[in-house]
């Protein structure tokens, strides 16, 4: 046996015990949410109806650095650190000089990052008295992981799920009704956005938003919860990149390219932000790199303007790259991935150069994600597959330039409720939809009046 490590494991005491907030790190004066009625900055009023004042002070706060609460970290244990792999076998099979990591999120109870911000928002709910949640759910991750993080906090959780991952991942749906919850297949009759929406039948994560929150808005018993986008999720997902930190040091190695895939940015900030962090102080040069759908490509195609970050036109006004609000994706498999905006934070790092966008066809990234199995045995989720493509491209033009590069990039969830996605694609079905220039147009042409930002 060589003495080649593959794998770089920290204790449970290295959990971290704060949430690395970058927001008063980043360049210039951050755009405020606008209440869309007014366009003024949304103020804390704006969210109270839905969202406990523990995460309202997180979304605005200016501390550097946020504790986690004891019980959260408690939770954390079952999984946390999760592993960083050094994927020796697919560096092998690629024959590149480049050194290939990846930190594997997929070993939470609900296989991806997702309940490291469930848990966090679960708790601070229950903690406020609120005694039930609402939420929407692409491709089930995230519902799955509210449904657990609601039943270790002894809450409700009622899920809207997007209608062509209903429809394509039954399982997911069996996951939540175990963990205790209810779920709906979204646009469903139980709302007016979703009765609204009904010509729109595969659904979208924009439609689904709007009927959890409206669920939300009118039981006071009963807050809604995002699982991406919002300043907030972000911060409770840079526990990844934190212990990511560490384990490169165990590993002697720097990342040249931290890499992510991005549905509403939360899986990439938790790894990224808390380098990021060093690059804003000088402290590093490391490049970031998020990795998006072509179906659904809103940084290397959207706007960045103000836009509703749900289909009815609810939440406040996000500035953010947007393919327009009505925009519904193609029903691509990575669900995660189809959502018209992006977090504001990941959409200012993008603006200011920091952070850069490739978008990949559906078959390219299966077909990295079957390349990846083979070598490492791990079965990513269609998702993270996107950021294997990206890691794949970046070894092989390593190779081209003969340089020693060092890739990190995010495997943030497995794809074990996705194997009809594989089935799909290993049977030459899989299709390649792309956005078009008309679809564009006509996304673009509903953004709401706002003023333009630059
Ligand atoms: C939800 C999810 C995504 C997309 O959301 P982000 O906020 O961009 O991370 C990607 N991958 C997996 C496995 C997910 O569960």
């Amino acid at each position: 046996m060589s003495d080649a490590s593959v794998k770089y494991l920290l204790d449970e005491r290295d959990i971290p015990t704060h949430w690395v907030n970058l927001l008063p790190d980043l360049p210039g004066e951050p755009l405020p949410p606008l209440n869309p009625g007014t366009l003024e900055p949304a103020g804390p009023d704006d969210l109270s109806a839905i969202f406990p004042m523990a995460l309202i002070a997180q979304e605005v706060s200016g501390e550097r650095d946020i504790e986690i609460p004891e019980q959260v970290r408690d939770v954390y244990r079952s999984w946390r650190p999760s592993p960083l792999f050094r994927a020796r076998r697919l560096e092998r099979a690629l024959d590149t000089p480049a050194r290939i990591y990846y930190k594997y999120e997929g070993g939470s109870p609900a296989g991806s990052h997702k309940p490291n911000t469930a848990v966090a928002q679960a708790f601070a709910n229950a903690q406020a008295g609120i005694e039930k949640l609402s939420t929407e759910t692409g491709a089930g991750q995230w519902g799955s992981a509210l449904a657990q993080a609601c039943a270790l906090f002894g809450l409700e959780c009622e899920v809207f799920m997007v209608g062509s991952s209903y429809d394509q991942k039954p399982y997911r749906r069996s996951l939540m009704q175990t963990w205790g919850a209810t779920v709906h297949r979204s646009p469903s009759d139980l709302t007016q956005a979703g009765t609204a929406q009904a010509e729109h039948a595969t659904g979208s994560l924009g439609i689904a938003i709007s009927e959890a929150v409206e669920v939300a808005a009118r039981d006071p018993r009963c807050n809604y919860s995002l699982g991406s986008v919002l300043n907030h999720v972000l911060l409770h997902q840079t526990v990844i990149g934190q212990e990511a930190i560490k384990q490169m040091e165990m590993a002697g190695d720097e990342p040249d390219v931290v890499i992510g895939c991005v549905g509403g940015g939360s899986n990439f900030a938790g790894i990224a932000f808390p380098f990021v962090r060093r690059v804003l102080a000088g402290d590093a040069r490391t490049r970031f790199l998020a990795a998006e759908p072509a179906a659904c490509p809103t940084l290397t195609r959207g706007v960045y303007a103000y836009d509703f970050g749900d289909t009815a036109g609810m939440t406040p006004l996000m500035p953010m790259y947007t393919l327009g609000h009505n925009f519904v994706p193609p029903p691509v498999h990575a669900g995660g991935l189809r959502y018209h905006g992006d977090a504001p934070m990941l959409c200012g790092l993008v603006r200011a150069g920091i952070v850069e966008a490739r978008a990949f066809g559906q078959n390219e990234t299966f077909a990295a994600a079957v390349a990846f199995a083979r070598a490492e045995g791990i079965l990513p989720a269609p998702e993270p597959a996107h950021a294997i493509r990206a890691a794949i491209d970046e070894a092989e033009a390593a190779k081209l330039a003969g340089e020693e590069r060092v890739i990190l990039f995010n495997l943030c969830g497995h794809g074990h409720f996705d194997l009809s996605a594989y089935d799909a694609y290993l049977a030459g079905e899989l299709e390649d939809p792309e956005f078009s220039e008309a679809e564009r147009e006509h996304a673009l042409a509903t953004l709401p009046s706002a003023p333009a930002i630059s």
